[in-house]
C-alpha cells in the first residue's frame, strides 16, 4: 500500500526536515517543529507523489488516499478534542499547498474548511462569539468559491461592498453577526446562481474538492511562470497540508504574524517581523491592513505609533522569541516563520529558511561563522553567486540633490530610475522596446510577476515588508519601495499624486529601495562598495578555491574594473574589439580592402602603434598578472560597410570610388562567415597581420616591464585552430617576430603561445596539438556552436521554444552542456595533459561566468576560468563553492 499521508501533532511526527522532496518544504518543517516539541496545530501532509499521480491519472485522487486522510484526521480529532463535521465541537481545517521549493502566493489555500450552515452555529457557541463564526464562514465561502468552485473573487468583493453601502458602513466598520449571516446568504445565492450548484454542505465533499483544487493550482498560469523563472521542474508536484485551524481573529488577545529570525534586508541579528491583532494569516501577506512591528526596537526605528507585540503581548512575545532562537540554532540558518496567537496561546504555522537580500545573506553568513554556528566553508557555500548581482547594484550618490516626493518602506535594496507605468502589461511591452521603467501599483499580486520581472524597480502605495511586492522583489533582486502611503495612484488619469506634485505615466522617477525614498526624475548613482562582509566572504572564498579567475577585457576601463573585482589576470583579450573605435576602423578598413600585401603592410604599420599602446596599458594595469592576447579572430567583413549610404561614406573617407568599394566588399562576401575566413585562417592567409600583432605585444611587454618593474610574460593565443599544422604555422610566425625583437633590443623575452580549443576536431586531436601549445583555452561559445551545429547568432529564435517544450532545460550557450560539449572538454584536457603533463587549461567562453558551468570546470580540472569583469566576483564565489563541493 502506497503511503500517501504523513501525520504530525502532539509532539510526534512521521516525517522530518530531511524529507522535503516528498513532504514539500512546509510539511517537512511542520513535522520537524512538531518533533522538537514546539506548539504546532496537529495535521497531515499528503505527499508530492500524490500530486504527480493526480496529473498522471486525469486529475483523480489516488486510491487509498481518502482512507489515509480520514485516519489522519481521526488523530487530529483525538489531539484537539474536536470532530470534523461535528455540529457541537467542529474541527475546522486549513488546506494549504507546500512544494519542495517555496513559491510564495503562487498556489492556492483554503481556510476554515468544515464550516456549513450547522457547524457555524456550533463554532459561534463554542467560541462564545457569533460574529467571529459568521465572519469565518463567509471567509470560507469566499475562498472556497474562488479557489475550488472557480467563481471570481471580485463577485464576493462586490457583494460585500454593496452590502456595506446599503448598511451605511465605513470601510473599517466591523459587521455584526447578523450582518455577516446575511452576507453568507448572499454569497451562497451568488454561487448557486452563477454555477447552478449550491455551496457544498458536506465537509468531506468540501475536503476532497479542496485537495484536488490545491493540486490543480500547481498548473495555474502564475505558478507555471514562477517555476519557469526559478527553474523549478513541473514534474515535482506539490504536497498538501491539512491542518487543524487556529484563529488569530478571536478578539484582541489573538493575532497573526510573520517574522524573520534576523533582518532579511540588512542581516542584522534581531528578530524582525510584523503582526496584526485580531486577524487571520492571509491578511498580513495580502497587505490590506498595515501591520505592526513585533519588537519594540523595530517599532521605534520605523517611528510606528501602534504598539509592538513585545509591548502588547509580552508573554506570547517571550515564548515566540525563545522559539525563534531555538529554530535558528536547530536549522543553523535564519528562519522565516509564521505564527498565530489564539486567545493568548502561541501556535507555530511554518518555518523555512528565510529569503534575504544578497547583502543580508553576506552579513548573516559572516555573523553565523563568527558565532561558531557554521564553518567558513559553509558560510561561503550559502551565498548564491547569482545574487551577488544585487550587491553590484548602484546606490544614490549621497551628494546628489534629492527631489523627494514621498517615501515608503525600504522593501528591496538598490536604487533605480525609470519611466512610470501602471500595469504589468505596459511594463513588459516597455521592456521589449528597451525602455527602463518603474512599475507603480497600489499593491501587486502574483499575477504581476511578469511585469515585476520587466521593471527596474517597483513602487507600491500599500503593503508592508512582507507584502507580495516586497517578498517577490527581494527574491528577484529588484529595488522596491512598498507602502508609500503618502503617494496616491490615480489609475483613471494614469497619474501619481504626492501632495502638490503630479507625475504622469512616462515621467521619470527614481526609487531608493534601501531608504524607502521616492524621488522625482533621474538622480546620480554610485557604484557599489565591495568591502565589509562582502570582502570577508570573498576572502574566505579565495582561500577555499583551487581555480584562478581571470577576466575577458580589452579596454583599460574594463581591465581596471576587473582588477577591482579581484580578477587575477586577463584570460581573453579580443583584439578585434580594439579596432572598432574612432578612427581605427578606417585604418582597419584600409588594411582589409588593400589589394595586395604591400597595401596591407602600409595600413598595418599605422595600426602597430595603436595596438602597442593598448597592450602596454593592459600590461601595466595587470601589473605582472598573466595576460592572454588573442590574435585577430572574426570574419573581416564585420568591419566593412553594408548599405549603399555606408559604402558611399566609407569610400569618401578612403578616397575610393563607391563602385570599386562595393566590388571589393562583394568579393569578401561569405555564405557562412562564422565558419568561414576567420580565426587562425586569417593569419595563415595574411601572416603580416599576425606579425604586426606579435610585434605590438612584445614591444609593449618590454615597455611595460621597464615601466612597472614587474616582468610581463605575454600569453599569445591562436583562435579557431582545428589542425595541428595551423598552430605550427602561426606559432612559426610569432616565434620569428620574437627572435627579431630579441635581436633588435638585446633583451630576452619570455612568452607563451597557446590555442583556443573551440572546434571538436581540436578537442579530439588535443594530444597532437598540445605538442605545439603552451596552454589551451576552451572557447565554449564556438565549441557549443560547432558541437551542436547551432549558429550562435541564430539560436535565440528557436532555443526558447526548445526550453518551453522541455527539449533542453537551459540554453547551452548560457549553461555548459555537460554531456556533449563537456565531454569534448574532458577529452581535450585528458589528451592534452597526456602529451604535456600539467598543460595549463582555462575557459574563456561566456560559460566562464556561469556558476553551474564553473562547477563543471572544477570537476574537469581546469586551472582557471575567465569571464566579463562584472561576473568576476560571481566566478570567484562559484569556483570556491565548486572546490568545497569537491571536498576542497
Ligand atoms: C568562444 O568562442 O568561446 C570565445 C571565447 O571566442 P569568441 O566568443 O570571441 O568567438
Ligand atoms: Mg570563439
Amino acid at each position: 500500500m502506497t503511503k500517501w499521508v504523513y501525520t504530525f501533532g502532539g509532539g510526534k511526527a512521521e516525517g522530518g526536515a530531511g524529507e522535503s522532496d516528498r513532504l514539500g518544504g512546509k510539511g517537512a518543517n511542520l513535522a520537524e517543529m512538531c518533533s522538537l516539541g514546539l506548539p504546532v496545530p496537529p495535521g497531515l501532509t499528503i505527499v508530492t507523489d500524490a500530486c504527480v499521480w493526480f496529473y498522471a491519472h486525469g486529475k483523480a485522487l489516488p486510491p487509498g488516499l481518502k482512507d489515509q486522510v480520514r485516519a489522519g484526521i481521526a488523530g487530529m480529532e483525538a489531539i484537539t478534542g474536536r470532530t470534523f463535521g461535528d455540529t457541537r465541537k467542529p474541527l475546522l481545517l486549513s488546506v494549504r499547498s507546500g512544494s519542495r521549493a517555496s513559491m510564495p502566493g503562487m498556489l492556492d489555500t483554503v481556510l476554515n474548511l468544515g464550516l456549513n450552515d450547522r457547524s457555524v452555529q456550533a463554532l459561534g457557541h463554542d467560541a462564545g462569539d457569533a460574529r467571529f463564526a459568521w465572519d469565518s464562514y463567509r471567509r470560507f465561502i469566499q475562498m472556497y468559491g474562488d479557489v475550488v468552485m472557480g467563481l471570481d473573487h471580485e463577485v464576493f468583493e462586490e457583494i460585500l461592498e454593496d452590502e456595506r453601502a446599503r448598511l451605511g458602513h465605513e470601510l473599517d466598520t466591523e459587521l455584526s453577526a447578523v450582518e455577516w449571516q446575511h452576507v453568507v446568504q448572499l454569497y451562497k445565492d451568488a454561487i448557486e446562481e452563477a454555477l447552478g450548484e449550491p455551496f457544498p454542505q458536506d465537509p468531506e465533499v468540501q475536503l476532497w474538492r479542496a485537495i484536488a483544487a490545491v493540486f490543480s493550482s500547481w498548473m495555474n498560469a502564475r505558478a507555471i511562470t514562477y517555476r519557469h523563472l526559478h527553474d523549478i521542474p513541473a514534474a515535482w508536484g506539490t504536497a498538501v497540508n491539512v491542518q487543524a485551524m487556529v484563529f488569530g481573529n478571536l478578539g484582541n488577545a489573538s493575532a497573526t504574524g510573520v517574522a524573520f529570525t534576523r533582518n532579511p534586508s540588512t542581516g542584522e541579528k534581531a528578530l524582525y517581523g510584523e503582526f496584526l491583532v485580531n486577524a487571520q494569516g492571509e491578511d498580513v501577506v495580502a497587505g490590506i491592513r498595515t501591520p505592526q512591528s513585533i519588537t519594540e526596537a523595530a517599532r521605534l526605528a520605523s517611528g510606528g505609533d501602534r504598539p509592538s507585540m513585545e509591548k502588547l503581548m509580552p508573554e506570547a512575545f517571550a515564548s515566540f522569541s525563545a522559539i525563534c532562537e531555538r529554530l535558528e540554532r536547530h536549522y543553523r540558518d535564519m528562519q522565516d516563520v509564521e505564527f498565530t496567537i489564539e486567545r493568548g496561546t502561541l501556535w507555530m504555522l511554518q518555518t523555512r529558511s528565510g529569503k534575504r537580500t544578497a547583502k543580508a545573506a553576506m552579513r548573516i553568513a559572516v555573523d553565523m561563522a563568527e558565532e561558531g554556528l557554521i564553518t567558513r566553508h559553509e558560510a561561503v557555500a550559502r551565498i548564491d553567486p547569482a545574487a551577488l548581482d544585487q550587491l553590484l547594484h548602484p546606490t544614490i550618490d549621497p551628494r546628489a540633490r534629492r527631489d523627494i516626493i514621498g517615501s515608503g518602506l525600504p522593501a528591496s535594496p538598490g536604487a533605480a530610475t525609470g519611466e512610470i507605468v501602471f500595469t504589468s502589461e505596459e511594463a513588459v511591452a516597455a521592456e521589449k522596446e528597451g525602455r527602463k521603467i518603474i512599475l507603480v501599483r497600489i499593491e501587486t499580486s502574483p499575477e504581476d510577476i511578469h511585469g515585476m520581472h520587466a521593471a527596474e524597480g517597483i513602487l507600491t502605495t500599500r503593503g508592508g515588508m512582507t507584502s507580495h511586492a516586497a517578498v517577490v522583489a527581494r527574491g528577484m533582486g529588484i529595488p522596491c519601495v512598498s507602502g508609500a502611503g503618502n503617494i496616491r495612484v490615480d489609475l483613471r488619469n494614469e497619474q501619481i499624486i504626492a501632495g502638490p506634485i503630479v507625475l504622469n505615466k512616462g515621467d521619470l522617477i527614481t526609487i531608493d529601495g534601501s531608504s524607502g525614498q521616492v524621488l522625482k526624475g533621474r538622480i546620480a548613482m554610485l557604484q557599489p562598495e565591495l568591502s565589509g562582509d562582502f570582502g570577508r566572504i570573498m576572502q574566505w572564498a579565495d582561500a577555499a578555491r583551487r581555480m584562478t579567475v581571470r577576466t575577458n577585457a580589452e579596454t583599460p576601463q574594463d581591465a581596471r574594473a576587473a582588477r577591482s573585482f579581484g580578477a587575477e589576470g586577463i584570460g581573453l583579450c579580443r583584439t578585434e574589439h580594439m579596432f572598432f573605435q574612432g578612427a581605427r576602423i578606417n585604418v582597419m578598413r584600409e588594411m582589409i580592402l588593400a589589394e595586395d600585401e604591400k597595401g596591407r603592410r602600409a595600413a598595418l604599420a599605422k595600426l602597430l602603434p595603436m595596438q602597442r599602446s593598448d597592450f602596454a596599458d593592459l600590461f601595466s594595469i595587470m601589473h605582472g598578472l598573466p595576460v592572454t592576447i588573442r590574435l585577430l579572430d572574426p570574419p573581416l567583413h564585420e568591419f566593412l560597410p553594408k548599405t549603399d549610404a555606408e559604402i558611399a561614406d566609407v569610400a569618401l573617407g578612403l578616397g575610393m570610388e563607391p563602385a570599386a568599394l562595393r566590388r571589393r566588399v562583394d568579393a569578401l562576401h561569405e555564405f557562412n562567415p562564422m565558419l568561414g575566413h576567420r580565426g587562425c585562417r586569417l593569419a595563415i592567409s595574411y601572416p603580416e597581420i599576425a606579425e604586426m600583432q606579435a610585434r605590438a605585444i612584445f614591444e609593449a611587454a618590454v615597455d611595460a616591464a621597464r615601466e612597472t618593474g614587474a616582468p610581463v610574460v605575454p600569453e599569445i593565443m591562436v583562435p579557431l585552430v582545428g589542425l595541428r599544422a595551423e598552430l605550427d604555422y602561426v606559432k612559426g610566425v610569432i616565434d620569428a617576430v620574437a627572435r627579431e625583437i630579441i635581436d633588435e633590443s638585446g633583451i630576452g623575452i619570455e612568452y607563451l603561445v597557446g590555442t583556443m580549443i573551440e572546434l571538436p576536431r581540436a578537442a579530439l586531436q588535443a594530444h597532437s596539438i598540445a605538442e605545439a601549445a603552451d596552454f589551451f583555452s576552451f572557447g565554449t561559445n564556438d565549441l557549443t556552436q560547432t558541437t551542436f551545429g547551432i549558429s550562435r547568432d541564430d539560436a535565440a529564435r528557436f532555443l526558447q521554444t526548445y526550453i518551453e517544450k522541455g527539449i533542453v532545460s537551459r540554453d547551452p550557450f548560457v549553461e555548459l552542456d555537460y554531456d556533449g560539449v563537456g565531454e569534448l572538454i574532458r577529452i581535450a584536457s585528458e589528451r592534452g595533459r597526456r602529451t604535456k603533463n600539467g598543460l595549463k587549461l582555462g575557459i574563456c567562453g561566456e560559460h566562464g561566468g556561469d556558476p553551474t558551468s564553473i562547477r563543471f570546470c572544477e570537476e574537469a580540472g581546469l586551472d582557471y576560468v575567465s569571464c566579463s569583469p562584472f561576473r568576476v566576483p560571481i566566478a570567484r564565489l562559484a569556483a570556491a563553492q565548486a572546490a568545497i563541493g569537491q571536498g576542497g
